[in-house]
């Protein structure tokens, strides 16, 4: 099937509106006759949903949790951005769109990203209106502060909790409508299948999760909101139930899945600490505007400090290494994620890394509180000379804006970071890659939409820092709500959709066979055993640097070991039971399909750009080096065994940006 972006005609800022003014609409009384499965409720889905019962449709909503309170949205801790200039600092939707695609490494689509820089304003208006506490300057006007691989402050925050006070707003506006019996929700169910009838997109099989039951759920569209699939990697900043189960069930009945090898490396996490770890922490981007990541100049003292007979508080000035600000004094420590993750690695793989492992950096806030100190002595007109008082004034001022964090930090490492410099390293964070979807967010089923992470939209090859809470809720509130209604118009005179169909019949008994294959496999290894092998192979062959041979390995290593966990793989219990092992199993089972699609697609792709480091293709200063060839969604067929997906092309045409060097500099 040839890719179909459906991209408006027109010029770039004209061409949401003028869609908007010509796509179909659904009348109101209408809408009421119209049913639409929502899965997933965290930001994506929860303002997808309640928007929808807002305007009028029968939505019902699944989340797997015991609520949607408890999405991986809530763990969100910097920001959202928002082109709105509050600073007066150059800032516009241009720039906004510009920041983006660079940012992306100009793997992105323009006419998204342009539309989601548009209605970003929108999100923080609609948040404030909820009542969302965004922080406040002394004024009591909104504040912000400023994000990796951008010169302006377009980020709006609430401590380090913003997407916790987001998802409040979004579950309050869903709560109106569980109240007006207009969204129906369903906690505790997982998706587990894809109804297509003559084509569309018809319903869902969910697993009840407490009790094991096996239903049928039928709707006129079904959008996915299903988050990402970082988990892949074992090892993430995710939450521990993320996966990829809906979008990969999606994919087998006809979604193409786009770019699966784009991954996002977040720089400023807690290191790993053993084998023993199921979880990595991460330590917000917002931090790098005011520590300063460095390492130590000289190797000796590196070593002493991995052996503990040096503190970092004793290396002078000059002997520490600021590599970010040497490297890229423009950007400095808010340099792209990519770019910083990248540089701490060159360090650490240098041997100047600072822990036991060798494998961390400092992020260090000694000059920020000393900063901070002085600018408090003088506004109260105290002694700037006063050391103590300058730090405990500046330690005062840093407490408040990531006071959280801090202590989040000092409860895992047992070290205070208000004295001793913090120690990060890379982890996997997010995954850019997801569902193909057209402009209106459809899928390559109709009738399927994806959106939030799930979807691979507006990121490219990596995604800038506050900006994926920007299009959860861009999607949600303001793209998906208008788009859908387009494809429903379709729908006013079809009726209920049955679910005693032979399609549903086909659906449900799928489900049940895996169920049953797992349950009964009875080998003799834990979920676990298989889930971190895999996390390792990723690691190490598809990380944050990959090459060739390692990636054909890869490739090799996942599909044994998917044979072996269907051989060896012990699942304990019932199926119809409360089964958490169960519900990894089948979970595990299709990051085992994914991470093999995964590997494929970064072999495919022969350049660099973003977060997929292709060390073959480097400049000679190690910057990743994108090519020509290369500027194209990749979209991937569903063909049987992974090995057998085939690749469909979306050429990316820059007709508003001019595509250039991606320097920091
Ligand atoms: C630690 C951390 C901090 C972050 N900080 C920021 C930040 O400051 N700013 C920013 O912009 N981004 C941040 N991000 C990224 C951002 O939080 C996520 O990309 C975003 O919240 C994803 O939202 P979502 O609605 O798409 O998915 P999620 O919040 O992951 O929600 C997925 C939903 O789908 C449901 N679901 C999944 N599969 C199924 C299934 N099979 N059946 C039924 N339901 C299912 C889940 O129950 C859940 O409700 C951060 C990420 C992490 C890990």
């Amino acid at each position: 099937m040839a890719l179909d972006s459906k991209i408006p005609k027109g010029p770039l800022s004209d061409k949401w509106t003028t869609h908007k003014n010509n796509i179909n609409l659904v009348n109101p009384a209408n809408k009421r006759n119209i049913d639409v499965i929502v899965v997933g409720t965290g930001l994506a889905g929860g303002s997808a949903a309640a928007t929808l019962a807002e305007l009028g449709y029968n939505v019902k909503a699944f989340c797997f949790q015991d609520s949607p309170r408890r999405a991986h949205s809530i763990a969100a801790q910097g920001g959202i951005n928002a082109a709105k200039n509050y600073q007066g600092d150059g800032d516009s939707t241009y720039r906004l769109f510009y920041d983006t695609v660079k940012g992306g490494d100009y793997r992105s689509r323009e006419a998204n990203v342009y539309r989601l820089a548009e209605v970003s304003t929108n999100i923080i208006d609609q948040c404030v209106a909820q009542g969302v506490p965004f922080a406040r300057d002394y004024g009591g006007l909104l504040d912000n502060r400023s994000f990796g691989g951008v010169l302006v402050s377009r980020t709006f925050y609430a401590k380090g909790q913003t997407g916790q006070q987001l998802l409040l707003g979004a579950y309050s506006a869903m709560n109106r409508q569980i109240g007006r019996g207009k969204i129906k929700m369903y906690n505790r169910h997982e998706m587990l299948d894809v109804v297509i009838i003559d084509g569309k997109a018809r319903g869902i099989i969910t697993r009840n999760l407490v009790t094991g039951e096996i239903e049928r759920h039928s709707g006129h569209a079904v959008v996915l909101g299903s988050g990402g699939y970082g988990n892949v990697f074992y090892l993430s900043t995710n939450a521990m139930g993320s996966n990829v189960t809906a979008a990969w069930k999606a994919h087998k009945r006809g979604a193409y899945f786009a770019n699966p090898c784009y991954t996002q490396i977040h720089p400023t996490c807690i290191p790993v600490s053993g084998d023993h770890q199921s979880k990595l922490t991460l330590m917000s981007e917002s931090l790098r505007n005011d520590g300063r990541i460095w390492v130590p100049k000289k190797l000796e003292d590196a070593k002493a400090i991995q052996n503990k007979t040096l503190k970092p508080t004793a290396i002078a000035e000059e002997d520490r290494d600021y590599f970010l600000e040497r490297r890229y004094p423009a950007f400095g420590n808010l340099v792209p994620r990519d770019v910083a993750s990248r540089a701490a690695k060159e360090r650490c793989d240098a041997g100047f890394g600072v822990n036991a492992t060798g494998e961390a950096v400092f992020l260090d806030f000694a000059s920020a509180i000393i900063r901070y100190g002085k600018e408090q002595a003088h506004v109260k007109g105290l002694n700037e000379n006063d050391e103590n008082l300058v730090k405990s004034l500046g330690k005062k001022v840093v407490k408040s804006k990531y006071g959280n964090l801090f202590q989040m930090y000092e409860k895992i490492v047992d070290e205070n970071p208000y004295e001793t410099p913090m120690m990060i390293y890379p982890a996997v964070h997010y995954t850019m890659g997801g569902i193909w979807v057209d402009y209106n967010l459809q899928t390559t089923v109709p009738g399927l939409y994806a959106i939030g992470e799930a979807n691979f939209s507006d990121h490219g090859a990596n995604r800038l820092g506050a900006s994926a809470l920007m299009q959860g809720l861009a999607d949600g509130y303001f793209v998906l709500p208008y788009t859908i209604g387009n494809y429903l118009s379709d729908d006013i005179r079809t009726g209920a959709i049955s679910t005693e169909s032979k399609e549903f019949e086909e659906a449900e008994k799928n489900v049940r066979q895996q169920i049953d294959k797992l349950i009964n496999n009875k080998g003799t290894k834990p979920v676990d055993y298989f889930h971190k092998r895999l996390g390792k192979i990723m690691w190490n062959k598809c990380g944050m640097a990959r090459n060739e041979k390692e990636l054909k390995e890869a490739i090799e290593e996942i599909s044994a070991l998917r044979e072996e966990f269907y051989k060896e793989v012990l699942v304990p219990g019932d199926a119809n039971e409360f089964n958490e092992e169960l519900a990894k199993a089948g979970r595990v089972a299709d990051f085992l399909e994914l991470g093999e699609l995964f590997a494929k697609d970064a072999l495919v792709r022969e350049e660099s750009a973003g977060g997929h480091f292709r060390e073959e293709y480097q400049t000679a200063e190690g910057e990743a080096q994108r090519r020509k060839e290369f500027q194209f969604v990749s979209a991937w067929e569903y063909k049987g065994e992974p090995k057998d997906a085939q690749l469909h092309k979306e050429e990316l045409v820059y007709e508003n940006i001019e595509v250039k060097e991606r320097s920091y500099k």
